[in-house]
């Protein structure tokens, strides 16, 4: 079992680094063409600051850092691998796809369909 975890483990911490990699990434091009297109020194000064960084990543991609993050946290007070509701321990196969799972397969999708919109619900609930 801890091997199991030690192979999630560096599957996370990879996963973050290949993020942080693409983050870098997009802030390099973000920087070249504001200095191609408008070398305001506002703007530049901007895009070297610490808020446009994160303005620089999606919504989704900061949400699975932010999930990664609370796994590897997981991990470290041995938590990883039971679901946060039901303490019920999660699918190997589901960790294999989301290593940062942090809900078993039946509370995730309890949890999916409290998300939905209103209209969305009262539909569920009519059908
Ligand atoms: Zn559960």
């Amino acid at each position: 079992m801890t091997t199991e975890i030690d192979r999630h483990k560096r599957r996370l911490l990879a996963r973050l680094q290949d993020l942080d990699a693409q983050r870098r990434g997009f802030l390099h091009d973000e920087a070249r063409l504001t200095e191609e297109v408008d070398p305001d020194p506002l703007d530049r000064a901007r895009a070297e600051s610490g808020a446009s960084e994160l303005e620089a990543i999606t919504e989704s991609e900061l949400r699975e850092i932010l999930e990664i993050e609370a796994a590897l946290r997981r991990i470290d007070d041995k938590s990883f691998g039971f679901c946060d509701v039901c303490d019920d321990l999660i699918a190997p196969d589901r960790l294999e796809v989301m290593p940062w799972a942090r809900l078993c397969l039946d509370c995730a999708e309890e949890e999916e369909r409290r998300a939905l919109p209103m209209g969305a619900v009262d539909l569920v609930t009519l059908g």
